[in-house]
């Protein structure tokens, strides 16, 4: 059942309900009054009754008793008559022989009025007797006085009592309905009703007439019925009906308009309810008035308007996850790209606390942060290169204390190196605690590293300028960005660390240089860019002369001191494009690309007089010991000497081999006729070079004696092995390298 129909029904319910009742109450009020009136109408036509036939009955009796009077009692009696009043007069003897009568005589079976019995038969009059004495007292006979009881009698009775009258004497129905002033269409019904009268009981008909017996008494012999028509509307129950129905239709029809008012703005209520709850939120009720259901309409588009825009933003902020998990997937994808990382962190704090600007600081060996990723900021004027800011004031501050920090910077601040802001939030990256153990045989710690078991250290500074709407970043956007920053520094550090294994993994651990492995790459490469860009590339190959003797001479640490230094001098005469390798042992080579076999040359010379020039010292301080070290070397170019990598080292080892054989500390560039012996091509990336046999020094003419042995120093390891054996890759050294 609707709201609507269970509304109407309640309406009608209290509508309906009082008009019945009412209407039940008004007619019975006027029935009952009319009744009551009825009854004492008929109370007053019954006395009337009583006091009209005792009235002609003591008239009939007074002319009786005229008559018995009269010494000519039929002149008397014709008297009586003539003046009315008696209708006849009868003289009898004792015997009941009539003496006298006047004429008409009324019908038989007169009524006497001292009778109190009702008679067995239809009485013809009423009549009264007066009895006829001698002077003795004996009776002699009766006089008596009739009037006879007819139609026009009962006429008198009902307009003297103003009711219906019927005459119920005898048993006869005919003679009642003789003897009868009701109406004809009403008759029947009253004659009927006649049978339940009991005493002087007011009984009402269907025709709406209410009845009453008169019985016999004093002086009234008669038995009658008088009757009076209802004061009642005849249509008064109609009516009441009508009204009834009146109401209630009228009722229906306010009701429906009344449940249909009071359900209308709920029935919208409930139907943009249900296009909310499909998903519309652009829904809206009509807002009718200030009562509960407008206050309803009106909480209801509050509600909607409110959840729309909370879900637009959802919206845009899931938009906004989604574009920055499509930025984390590239980050992903470029795991140990820093400086790509960097930029990312960046951009995702930016976006996260609203700034305007920002940078991610690390810091530099030379005691200030470097900005290795900015958003946002102007290149400082006047100075090339990165941000540079000093460890003091606000972001240099945090990277020495390693505490965040937020605040707003006066305009007149005059703070050093640090970008123009006005409001301002850092926080710290700090390498993970348990990071610095795998790092700290490190030769050379990274700055800003943890030492070993020590608390984190802050080795950088996410900084954020300028929050926009101006106003201050708070707390909030502080805990955010130090969780964020904590994570972020750990990706920074997992990916500082894999470029330092890398590196390590390359280099050799003893000089620092790069090792045999990285020799392979370089030389594919620079080969490939000299032929790509039609350019020289030169190599040389080192052998420090007579190692063995200052090994066997000093020891062999003081043979590594020699060969660190050596190292260190070799670094110190060439380019920074220039490349060098220690292969192992005392081998070096040296890759000097876009240089051609003179250059190359006179590299090697440099080359040969640093070490030549200045004995190397080794053994302690306190008693150092200076030894004369000098270096054999072999050139080679490419593509002079060889089409490959490969083919340019081996042309070189000949050279080298040239220069031991000519009585070392001299440089040999490879002879075009000394064209290098053909050696299969590297077939993969991977593939290890393979040295060139050598032979042996000492065969060499002016060759100044070996130790004999065929042995080649397998690159990166220290170890010595079979030459002519591949020593392919090593795993990487824990070596801070260059
Ligand atoms: P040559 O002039 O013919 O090159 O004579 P050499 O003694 O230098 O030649 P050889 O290859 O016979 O000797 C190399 C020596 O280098 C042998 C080994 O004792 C020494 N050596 C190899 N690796 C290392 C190292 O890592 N440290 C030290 N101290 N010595 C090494
Ligand atoms: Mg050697
Ligand atoms: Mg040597």
């Amino acid at each position: 059942m609707t709201l609507r129909a269970r509304l109407t029904a309640a309406f009608l319910t209290v509508v309906a309900g009082p008009v019945l009742v009412g209407a039940y109450f008004v007619g019975f009020a006027v029935t009952s009054i009319d009744r009551s009136q009825s009854a004492d109408r008929l109370a007053v036509a019954a006395t009337t009754v009583r006091t009209a036939v005792d009235a002609l009955c003591q008239q009939l009796r007074a002319a009786a008793e005229v008559v018995a009077l009269a010494a000519d009692r039929a002149a008397a009696a014709g008297r009586v008559v003539d003046r009315g009043l008696a209708a006849a007069v009868r003289v009898t003897d004792v015997g009941g022989q009539v003496l006298h009568a006047t004429t008409p005589l009324p019908a038989a079976s007169w009524r006497d009025c001292a009778a109190r019995t009702p008679a067995d038969v239809p009485p013809g009059a009423l009549a009264a007797r007066v009895d006829l004495r001698d002077a003795s007292g004996a009776a002699q006979g009766a006089v008596t006085a009739a009037q006879p009881i007819d139609p026009a009698f009962v006429a008198r009775l009902a307009v003297l009592t103003g009711a219906a009258v019927t005459l119920l004497d005898g048993p006869d129905p005919a003679s009642r309905l003789r003897h009868t002033t009701e109406s004809a269409g009403v008759r029947e019904a009253v004659l009927g009703a006649v049978g339940g009268l009991d005493g002087e009981q007011v009984v009402g008909t269907d025709d709406g007439r209410y009845l009453r017996r008169v019985d016999p008494s004093d002086r009234q012999p008669l038995s009658l019925v008088l009757s009076v028509p209802s004061d009642r509307p005849p249509s008064l129950y109609a009516a009441l009906v009508a009204a009834v129905l009146l109401a209630v239709l009228l009722a229906v029809v306010v009701a429906g308009r009344l449940a249909r008012a009071t359900s209308r703005p709920l029935a919208e209520l409930a139907g943009a309810v249900d296009r909310v709850a499909r998903g519309d939120l652009t829904t809206r009720v009509p807002v009718r008035g200030r009562d509960e259901i407008g206050r309803l309409a009106g909480a209801f588009n509050r509600m909607t308007r409110e959840t729309g825009t909370y879900v637009a933003a959802l919206t845009s902020s899931r938009d906004q996850l989604r574009g920055h998990l499509e930025v984390l997937g590239d980050t992903l994808a470029s795991t140990h790209d820093l400086q790509g990382i960097l930029r990312v962190i960046l951009h995702s704090a930016i976006a996260a606390t609203g700034a305007r600007a920002g940078a991610v600081l690390l810091v530099d060996p030379d005691g200030s942060l470097v900005a290795q990723a900015t958003e946002g900021l102007e290149a400082p004027a006047g100075e090339p290169g990165p941000l540079r800011v000093p460890l003091a004031d606000l972001v240099g501050a945090v990277a020495v204390s390693g505490e965040a920090r937020r605040g707003r910077v006066e305009p007149a601040a005059a703070l050093s190196g640090e970008p123009p802001c006005r409001t301002y939030i850092a926080v710290p990256f700090a390498a993970p605690r348990d990071g610095g153990a795998s790092r700290a045989d490190s030769p050379s710690p990274r700055p800003g590293g943890p030492p070993d078991g020590a608390a984190p250290a802050t080795f950088g500074v996410l900084a954020l300028y300028d929050r926009l709407g101006g106003e201050e970043f708070d707390d909030d956007g502080l805990v955010t960005l130090r969780t964020f920053a904590g994570h972020a520094a750990v990706a920074v550090d997992n990916v500082r660390v894999h470029e330092e294994t890398q590196r390590l993994s390359l280099t050799d651990p003893l000089t620092g240089l790069w090792n045999y492995r990285y020799l392979r790459q370089s030389l594919r490469r620079e080969v490939e860019r000299a032929i790509r860009f039609g350019r020289m590339l030169s190599v040389l190959a080192l052998d420090l002369d007579r190692f063995k003797h200052v090994n066997d001479t000093h020891g062999h640490a003081a043979g590594d001191r020699v060969l660190v230094e050596f190292a260190r001098r070799i670094r110190g005469e060439i380019r920074e494009v220039d490349l060098a390798f220690r292969l192992g042992g005392e081998e070096f080579v040296v890759l000097l690309p876009e240089t051609d076999a003179t250059g190359a040359a006179i590299v090697a010379e440099r080359l040969g007089a640093v070490v030549r020039d200045t004995p190397i010292a080794v053994g302690g301080l306190a008693a150092p010991v200076l030894v004369p070290v000098t270096v054999s070397i072999g050139v080679a170019v490419h593509p002079d000497h060889g089409r490959t990598g490969q083919e340019v080292l081996n042309a070189a080892d000949q050279a080298l081999y040239a220069a031991k054989a000519s009585g070392r500390d001299t440089c040999r560039v490879a002879g075009a006729a000394k064209a290098p012996a053909p050696v299969p091509p590297v077939s993969s990336d991977e593939g290890p070079l393979r040295a060139s046999a050598r032979r042996e020094p000492s065969a060499q003419p002016g060759a100044a004696g070996g130790n004999g042995s065929e042995t080649e120093v397998a690159p990166g390891s220290g170890a010595v092995t079979p030459r002519g054996a591949t020593s392919g890759p090593h795993p990487p050294r824990q070596s801070r390298g260059r």
